[in-house]
């Protein structure tokens, strides 16, 4: 990943102001990457911050999945999901599925605050990185 970053940001309903207040908090470091968010985040964000956010659908109508597939395409770097550990979502097999992909293809996740707040404190944020991804090519020749 290169030294601008793409930065994914979504947050569940009741984690929707804890991740405004972060964003607003760090919106001058934020502002030098390049930023995505699913439908509601990234109106909230955009609205509140007047950032350039490239949104993509809402998270229950299939923008959890257009991340995953960022994800497997190598379009996204660091992910900032905020998840509601308290409420159940209808959606859940496709936010499992992006965390899923998060871990396979070894980017920066954060699902709490403080999490983010590392992640953005880090020396390798504003520098180039190149994630060590397994090697699953046994898969791919696998006989059946
Ligand atoms: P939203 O989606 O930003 O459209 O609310 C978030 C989610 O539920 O994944």
């Amino acid at each position: 990943m290169k030294k601008k970053k793409r930065i994914a940001l979504v947050a569940h309903d009741q984690r929707k102001e804890d991740l405004l207040s972060w964003v607003k908090y760090n919106a001058e470091l934020l502002s030098k990457h390049e930023l995505y968010a699913t439908g509601t985040t990234g109106r909230i964000i955009a609205k509140a911050c007047s950032m350039n956010v490239h949104r993509l659908k809402s998270g229950p109508l299939g923008g959890d999945q257009q991340l995953g597939a960022m994800i497997a395409n190598g379009e996204l770097d660091i992910l900032i999901f905020l998840w509601d550990p308290m409420t159940p979502q209808p959606h859940d097999v496709d936010i499992k599925a992006l965390l899923r992909m998060s871990v396979l293809y070894n980017i920066p996740v954060a699902c709490n605050r403080s999490t983010a707040d590392f992640i953005i404190s880090s020396s390798l944020f504003n520098e180039g990185y190149e994630p060590i991804i397994k090697d699953y090519s046994k898969y791919l020749t696998r006989m059946f």
